[in-house]
């Protein structure tokens, strides 16, 4: 069986950067993903695609085709009171934020400053060229569940929407 729309792949990565260093790897070599409906992002899932269980590839993904390039007016200094009195404010603190398109995004803060924050809307690896080491671990079907809602479900998924 290949890797095609509708189906759900097991893979374990590991993303490094230019510098070989890790950013982020599968947890216990497991990760879930259903496949053509942008779970991961499109560099990586074009490279999966039609591949087999036990397959391993390497794949370089540019900017445009991961997490975008840097746009500097996602930064933005705002005041410590947004964060309400009894929240600790460090930088490297991540929390979400809904867009005014609605859309979910996750904002870093980057600089405290007495009371100045400011705080970063890029994804964290935007503008970086990701690498990724990927082997195929397992591919099944997709249920009509999860086509539905455009994710997997894990072996232990408890969750019910
Ligand atoms: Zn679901």
């Amino acid at each position: 069986m290949q890797i095609a729309n509708e189906t759900v792949a097991t893979i374990d990565y590991t993303l490094t950067n230019d510098n070989g260093d890790t950013l982020d790897q599968s947890k216990d070599g497991q990760f879930c993903y259903l496949h053509g409906a942008n779970n991961i992002i499109p560099g990586l899932e074009e490279a999966l695609l039609g591949k087999s269980a036990g397959d391993t590839i390497t794949v370089a993904v540019d900017p445009e085709d991961g997490y975008g390039h840097r746009d500097e007016s996602m930064l933005q200094t705002v005041k410590r009171e947004m964060f309400g009195t009894d929240q600790e404010v460090e930088v490297g603190m991540q929390f979400h934020a809904e867009s005014p398109q609605g859309e979910t995004l996750a904002i870093t803060v980057t600089q405290v400053e007495d009371d100045d924050i400011t705080i970063d809307g890029n994804h964290p690896l935007a503008g970086i060229n990701l690498n990724f080491n990927v082997t195929v671990v397992d591919i099944r079907v997709a249920t009509q569940e999860e086509i539905e809602h455009g994710h997997a479900h894990g072996p232990h998924d408890d969750h019910h929407h």
